[in-house]
């Protein structure tokens, strides 16, 4: 049965993909754990295959995998966050990266059909951001590894039968290294967390205590957690997939509910006011499928990704603020209604809850702006950081071809003003990707200005929160985090010298 999948086009593979999606719609479907019998229908509907290679019985596709996601996420979004996590996050690396002994060892078991599961196990209870503190520690013990350590917040805690752990060892120096583990081999779930949205998926807070053969470590730099920033590229790059599949759903429905609800004598739909809401959610659906396009055509997750970095630290922060500021508009524009669970007349608040995680989670929006402003201030070799934007690829078209004044960037930068400057940049970025999408699908330009001119706005905001800043809220200043041209505070950041491709 499998095996039919292989040979079908991608719109004939995606249109399955398609017809069982519609049967998780949101509107409809319990807010519970997937059962495994759901998950069989949707992997028995192929949707791991684009990730596998063929030599595994996989599709092997890029633009395969994204267009899955996109798909899903029309119709629930936790479960295109449930299919990304398994693809992107786990099974990624391991494809990419693993010892052939591992992959004949965990791939087929997720080419078959079968409701298999992994996950990634990183964040621990001391911290998320700033993985260098980790605690979960490994040791070179007979025949392999042992792992020890605590994780918590994991997608599919108490329901994933395979694991890529990271952990670290202090013996000669700092050195980081990945695991795959297999549940049983000691990761156990100490106790069960209950999120606010995104039900279909299980967290919790894990304990490891495992020891895993020596052909189960990914070969991957252990002196630095850049393979860590490289394991998550694809999943942040899929936020784009994701939040162009909800937002074209939130558009829908938002329209709809304005349209159908009556205010006084007319629809909700007649007030202007309303309508600059639902311009604003129109708006970001276009941003998230220029920046979708972008993931489609200029990436490539079958391959290392951290030469984006800073594209795919855009696209993160860029679409998950979209999917978040779009829900909220259309929670206030079903009113009490969109307070309510289970309402028959709208899906906002559940819409509401699952995009709230998404500026927090795969690293949060505020740390990876901050890096993304980094990454570019190593990189100004003497210039000012505008001129710069104005020179540099991803950002050059749309300075030029929107006159952005990006003067307010220039000054010495403390530590707030790099999180707000990589605002600004991941803007800048969003409306070139605007303009190239709309030249090359031939989109209809009053949509793709729209778009620009909120990003405009956008940027306008971020300068007007430098003015805020420069009256002394914060109180006394501290010393600049940053001089420009000096190298990056960070060392998550990719360092110039490193083989980069800035497109
Ligand atoms: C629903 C959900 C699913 C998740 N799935 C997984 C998973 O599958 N696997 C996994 O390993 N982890 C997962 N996580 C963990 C997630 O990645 C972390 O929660 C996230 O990275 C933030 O880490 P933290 O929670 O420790 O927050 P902290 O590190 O404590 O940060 C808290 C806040 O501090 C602020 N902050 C931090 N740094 C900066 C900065 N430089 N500038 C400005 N502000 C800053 C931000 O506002 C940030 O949100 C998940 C979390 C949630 C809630």
């Amino acid at each position: 049965m499998m095996n039919d999948l292989l040979s079908l086009s991608t719109n004939a593979f995606i249109a399955g993909i398609e017809g069982v999606a519609r049967r998780f719609d949101t509107a409809t479907y319990p807010q519970q754990n997937l059962p495994a019998d759901d998950w069989t229908l949707l992997t028995r509907a192929g949707v791991l295959l684009p990730t596998l290679p063929k030599e595994y019985g996989g599709r092997d596709d890029h633009l395969e995998m994204c267009r899955v996601v996109e798909t899903v996420s029309e119709w629930n979004l936790p479960l295109g966050m449930y299919v990304t996590v398994i693809t992107a996050v786990a099974l990624r690396p391991i494809v990419l990266w693993a010892d052939e002994e591992a992959k004949q060892e965990v791939l087929p078991h997720y080419a078959g059909g079968d409701p298999a599961i992994c996950g990634f196990a990183s964040t621990e209870p001391g911290c998320g951001s700033a993985m260098s503190g980790m605690a979960t520690t490994f040791e070179e013990v007979e025949g392999g590894y042992r792992i020890r350590g605590r994780k918590h917040w994991q997608a599919f805690s108490i329901s994933a039968h395979w694991w890529l752990v990271s952990a670290k060892n202090d013996e000669n120096g700092r050195t980081y290294g990945y695991f795959i583990v297999k549940r049983s081999e000691g990761f156990r779930t100490l106790r069960p967390y209950e999120p606010l949205g995104l039900k279909v998926i299980d967290y919790g807070l894990n304990e490891i205590d495992a020891v895993v053969p020596r052909h189960r470590r990914i070969p991957a730099e252990g002196r630095n957690l850049r393979p860590m920033v490289e394991m998550l590229m694809a999943s942040r790059a899929m936020m784009a997939a994701m939040g162009c599949g909800f937002l074209r759903r939130i558009s829908r429905e938002a329209h709809a509910y304005a349209d159908q609800r009556r205010i006084g004598p007319g629809p909700l739909s007649e007030i202007r006011f309303v309508r600059y809401r639902l311009a604003a959610i129109d708006a970001s659906y276009t941003v998230c499928a220029a920046l979708n396009h972008y993931l489609r055509t200029a990436l490539d997750m079958k391959d290392a990704m951290i030469g984006a970095f800073p594209a795919v630290q855009a696209i993160k922060t860029v679409a998950t603020e979209r999917m978040l500021s779009s829900a909220h508009h259309y929670q206030q524009l079903a009113g009490g209604e969109g307070y309510r669970c289970g309402s028959p007349t709208n899906i906002s608040a559940q819409a509401f809850l699952d995009a709230r995680v998404y500026t927090v989670f795969d690293g949060t929006n505020d740390l990876l702006s901050q890096q993304l402003t980094e990454y570019c201030l190593a990189r100004t070799a003497g210039r000012t950081l505008s001129r710069f934007l104005a020179e540099w690829p991803l950002t050059a078209s749309a300075v030029r071809a929107q006159r952005l004044d990006l003067g307010f960037l220039d000054g010495d930068l403390r530590q707030e003003h790099l999180v707000l400057a990589g605002r600004a940049i991941a803007y800048a970025f969003a409306i070139g990707q605007v303009m190239r999408w709309a030249a090359e699908t031939g989109a209809d330009p009053a949509r793709a200005r729209a778009a620009i001119e909120f990003l405009k706005a956008d940027i306008a905001g971020v300068a007007t929160e430098f003015g805020l800043l420069a009256t002394g809220v914060l109180g006394p200043d501290a010393p600049p985090a940053q001089a420009p041209g000096r190298a990056p505070a960070s060392r998550s950041v990719p360092v110039p010298s490193a083989a980069w491709r800035d497109a």
